[in-house]
């Protein structure tokens, strides 16, 4: 009887924690997501070479339309989202080029920067000013994928922060993601964990190519450092031989 009572105690642990874990998939540079359709974004300064990409991509100029709003054939200039066909998606998969899936423990955020240099920053006082998040160094261009999924109220040039994009969350929930060299988000657009929403870039007040990273609730900064996951889903260059981004000296 006991083992009996042991057995269904340690099924019913295993089965929560079973439903605890969340399967992400993670955008890369050369597979992503908009508007729940893979492709990718794109820069193009003439209407001649995105025709070319459409063509390689196997999509139509009006499905390129329908998914940026601000398409005019005449003004080709900056980032389109270009929709791959399925026999694109297809051959890319053939090549091993995929969307990573990552296995995250519920209510985990996914590191907005899976290619890091090193972590400048935390939560704290900073230079006789208080540091409302994460500076997450990087090279310049790297995406940025959102930590949680959410709706985008913020999507702007803002002093001090560069191009920002603010994220809301459930229960009053925010994260922000400033300095970006590119953003590929409106205000609305409705976001899914892991989906690219810009480029790492030094918009803004930044000493060099960096994500600042903040969580907040109710717009009180919290420790970005809570809610991210150890460090293994994310390729951490070590350029300097002390590790001082790690977790201990975020206490603070
Ligand atoms: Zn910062």
């Amino acid at each position: 009887m006991k083992k009996t009572a042991l057995a269904v105690l340690l099924l019913i642990f295993f089965a929560s924690y079973l439903s605890a874990a969340e399967k992400i998939l993670i955008d890369n540079d050369q597979i992503q997501q908009y508007n729940g359709k893979l492709g990718i974004w794109e820069s193009f300064s003439s209407f001649s070479a995105l025709e070319r990409k459409v063509r390689i991509y196997g999509t139509t100029i009006s499905a390129v339309k329908s998914l940026n709003s601000d398409f005019n054939e005449k003004q080709i200039s900056g980032y389109y989202f270009i929709p791959y066909s399925e026999s694109y998606i297809e051959s890319l998969k053939e090549k091993g080029i995929e969307r990573k899936e990552v296995t995250l423990a519920d209510g985990y955020y996914l590191w907005p920067v899976h290619d890091v240099m090193r972590i400048t920053s935390t939560l704290g006082p900073r230079w006789g000013r208080f540091h409302a998040g994460l500076d997450i160094a990087a090279v310049p261009g790297t995406i940025v994928v959102a930590a949680m999924e959410g709706m985008v109220i913020k999507a702007e040039y803002e002093s001090g922060y560069g191009n920002v994009i603010v994220i809301e969350h459930r229960n009053k929930f925010t994260t922000k993601y400033a300095h970006n060299k590119a953003t590929f988000v409106k205000v609305g657009d409705f976001i899914q964990k892991g989906q690219i929403i810009s480029l790492v870039g030094s918009t803004g007040r930044s000493t060099g190519p960096h994500l600042h990273f903040e969580v907040r609730c109710n717009n009180i900064p919290l420790e970005p450092m809570d809610f991210l996951p150890e460090e293994d889903e994310i390729v951490v260059h070590k350029l300097q031989s002390d590790e001082s981004w790690k977790r201990e000296t975020t206490s603070k």
